[in-house]
């Protein structure tokens, strides 16, 4: 059986991954089957609450293996690497169990927040995943989906929530991370959080398979929120043993933790797409020749069009990304890059997560000439017109070029941690 859950979370608080960790404790009497599941859905939808992830949990009677997945109120679970398939669930009992749980969690007031769960039996087509991560999915589609199905669900308010908690269900992991994510005591929830920095650096330097922890650049750790949510920090990983770098950390007390597998830094909300067909909302990978030198506008975000085939879309660095701005400001025309970034409304605009220079164009600089007379530099006449020496009336049409040495260097460059996307797959994992 699976349980799927979406948008429980508001700016105000919340957070889906602590009412999966609710689901575990409240449903002590099945076995947790693989690890619970975190899966960010697309990052441009303009609805989203957050980082619009989703997560799933596989409930039922565990066989083989066993592996630690957390702690929850002094409480150890363990996932198992397969589940008996023919036990049978009182679906009933699951579902009101489950309207208990958001009642107490979920946050209804804000306007933004849809919550919704699914129970389901079966997992629906990997399609939704592949959709729902790349793309706007119709609301109705995956009201089709459950019906087909079978399931058993909730979508509360305006019930989009549903999409995300379904597809989270659908999810196959290809490309896969993990995350353990600590959760903080509920007196201390809203309050500022207590969590030593060198003790995060000392973490990102002794367990290299982490990834995301601090930004060296700009002095930030990455791996605790600011939001007023339940989560204390969370640390990323390719790979599951998180439990070492979790106690490397130093910082107030954590009242439960959970590992979660995860699509996280994976890029699959990418496509290749030709700028021709680039739409609203869409994250892609995107080839072209800058038409312009990027230019700087208010805000300090860093602007450039790019082209292919007489087709033409902005480029964005906006200022969040910091130092990463400089180095977008030393292309120039005709560098051919690859652009990979979630496209923005209005105007159509790439918001660019990471950026491949593929080849950089030769830059010629003129060089004045010199008089032959008395040496003197020469004085350009005009656009093209050549030079003259004011001193001895000598002119010169002949123009001589050098080739200038270009700052920057061809290869993959992406935005710092700070301004980095759940899904963004860092440099680090390439
Ligand atoms: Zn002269």
């Amino acid at each position: 059986m699976y349980i799927g859950i979406d948008d429980t979370d508001s700016v105000k608080g919340g957070c889906t991954t602590y009412l999966a960790s609710e689901i575990i404790r409240e449903f002590q009497e099945y076995d947790v089957i693989g690890y619970p599941r975190l899966v960010r859905l697309n990052p441009n939808i303009p609805w989203k609450t957050r980082g619009n992830g989703a997560v799933s949990v596989r409930l039922g009677e565990g066989v083989g293996k066993r592996f630690l997945i957390g702690e929850i109120g002094n409480k150890r679970y363990y996932g198992y690497i397969r589940g008996n398939e023919n036990t049978i669930h009182d679906t009933t009992k699951i579902m009101n169990k489950m309207n208990k749980i958001f009642e107490k969690y979920a946050f209804f007031d804000d306007r933004n927040t849809n919550p919704a769960f699914v129970i389901m039996e079966k997992k629906p087509t990997p399609g939704l995943y592949w959709d729902a991560v790349r793309k706007i999915v119709n609301l109705d589609y995956v009201k089709k989906i459950l019906k087909q199905n079978n399931a058993t669900y909730h979508g509360y308010k305006n019930m989009r929530g549903l999409i995300g908690a379904t597809s989270a269900v659908s999810w196959r992991p290809k490309d896969k991370t993990y995350e353990i994510i600590t959760y903080r005591e509920k007196k201390r929830w809203g309050s500022k959080r207590n969590v030593n920095e060198e003790s995060v650096i000392k973490m990102d330097k002794k367990f290299p398979f982490t990834f995301n922890n601090y930004d060296y650049k700009n002095k930030k750790l990455i791996i605790a929120p600011s939001s007023p949510c339940p989560v204390l920090f969370g640390i990323r990983g390719d790979d599951p043993e998180l439990i070492n770098p979790m106690k490397t950390i130093k910082s107030e007390k954590i009242d439960r933790y959970v590992i979660f597998e995860t699509n996280q830094g994976t890029d699959e909300h990418l496509q290749k797409k030709k700028i021709r067909s680039i739409k609203a909302y869409d994250s892609v990978i995107a080839k072209g020749k800058i038409i312009s030198k990027p230019k700087t506008i208010i805000g300090g975000h860093v602007i450039f069009p790019i082209s292919e085939n007489n087709h033409q879309i902005d480029c964005a660095a906006y200022e969040p990304t910091k130092n990463f701005r400089n180095l977008i400001r030393g292309l120039v025309k005709d560098d051919a890059v690859t652009v990979f970034g979630g496209v923005r409304e209005k105007p159509l605009t790439v918001n660019i997560e990471k950026i491949k220079i593929e080849k950089l164009s030769e830059v010629y600089e003129k060089i004045i000439p010199v008089c032959p007379e008395c040496g003197k530099k020469m004085k350009s006449i005009g656009k093209n017109q050549g030079y003259r020496c004011r001193r001895c009336g000598i002119k010169t049409k002949e123009i001589e070029t050098k080739k200038i040495e270009r700052e920057i260097k061809t290869g993959f460059y992406g935005v710092p941690v700070c301004a980095r996307r759940h899904l963004s797959k860092p440099l680090k994992r390439f």
